[in-house]
């Protein structure tokens, strides 16, 4: 049996009691040649469980096995998916939210980090609004894809291991926080980074929100089992008030949580339908007082101002 290690505590209010939400299963059998012994995980499973206090969800344990993240997240992609990732349009409305939120706020320069560039489609996109945008990556591959493909700097590493030569005035972290464990420590990193008077953006999906959907699925689907947290994949589930706990926390002032823009992939008759649920969705989540709280929040950002 693959060993786990106990999470005790609540990694963003240090909370103790806990009630179980879901069980998150490992399939990992694609790694079987790659790196045996996180192949090993498949089979595996792990409860993910609610704080009581902050609202915040996590798994009941985590892999004990060295750099389990690191390695999972060591895909050797294909080159044409690349591509196509940066093609793709389905987050710029996501992308374009951001940048017209940032470009709001801050009021210093135009230092830009993007932690998580992945394939580089928002410093492209970035630098087109005028920032003066870099990247952090931890894929060797899409690191260098997205430099080539933007134009801008692409740090290969991770936060924990990146030390910038100056400060940014801005940094976002979209689809980023919720597969890193112990998000405080992300966070209180992040902020190290940022000029005094810069700011931090967030997306993160709606953790919550995803489980109604996920349930209600299921409930329609009986063949369809609600996925959550596999691999441990998205490892933090934010609730609204439990992100803007974090980001306090981790230092940050001046912080609001939001409904955030969804994806929209696919095209043709039902993808412009899924497109029209999903826009309206948001809309009445993005005006609605505490709409940010409620089901048809599907993802959340957030933003926060470093002192
Ligand atoms: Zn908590």
């Amino acid at each position: 049996m693959a060993p786990f290690e106990q999470v005790p505590v609540c990694w963003v209010c240090g909370g103790a009691s806990f009630v179980a939400v879901h069980e998150a299963i490992f399939e990992l059998s694609i790694y079987g040649e790659q790196d045996p012994e996180l192949a090993a995980y498949s089979g595996a499973r792990v409860t993910l469980q609610r704080c009581r206090a902050c609202g915040f969800a996590q798994p009941a344990a985590l892999p004990a096995l060295p750099r389990y993240f690191d390695r999972m997240y060591d895909q050797r992609w294909a080159d044409d998916w690349i591509a196509g990732e940066h093609d793709a349009a389905y987050k710029d409305r996501i992308f374009a939210d951001i940048l017209a939120s940032l470009g709001n706020r801050v009021t210093g320069g135009r230092a830009l980090l993007d932690v998580g560039a992945h394939a580089g489609r928002f410093l492209r996109l970035a630098r087109a609004a005028g920032w003066n945008a870099e990247g952090l990556e931890l894929n060797p591959k899409t690191a260098a894809y997205a430099a080539q493909r933007s134009g801008a700097p692409v740090h290969q590493g991770n936060i924990h291991t990146f030390t910038p030569a100056g400060c940014y005035d801005a940094v976002t972290l979209t689809d980023v926080l919720e597969h890193v464990p112990r998000p405080l420590e992300v966070l209180t990193r992040a902020r190290t980074y940022i000029c005094p008077g810069g700011w931090l953006a967030i997306k993160v999906p709606n953790g919550p929100a995803q489980r109604v959907k996920e349930t209600l699925r299921a409930h329609l689907r009986p063949s369809y089992r609600a996925t959550l947290a596999d691999n441990l994949v998205h490892v933090n589930h934010f609730s609204a008030a439990s992100l803007a706990r974090a980001l306090s926390a981790a230092g940050f002032r001046d912080v609001t949580v939001m409904a955030a823009a969804p994806e929209l992939p696919g095209d043709g008759a039902t993808g412009r339908l899924s497109h029209l649920g999903r826009l309206s969705a948001y809309r009445v989540a993005r005006t609605l007082p505490g709409g940010a709280a409620s089901p048809l929040a599907f993802n959340l950002q957030a933003y926060g101002r470093r002192d």
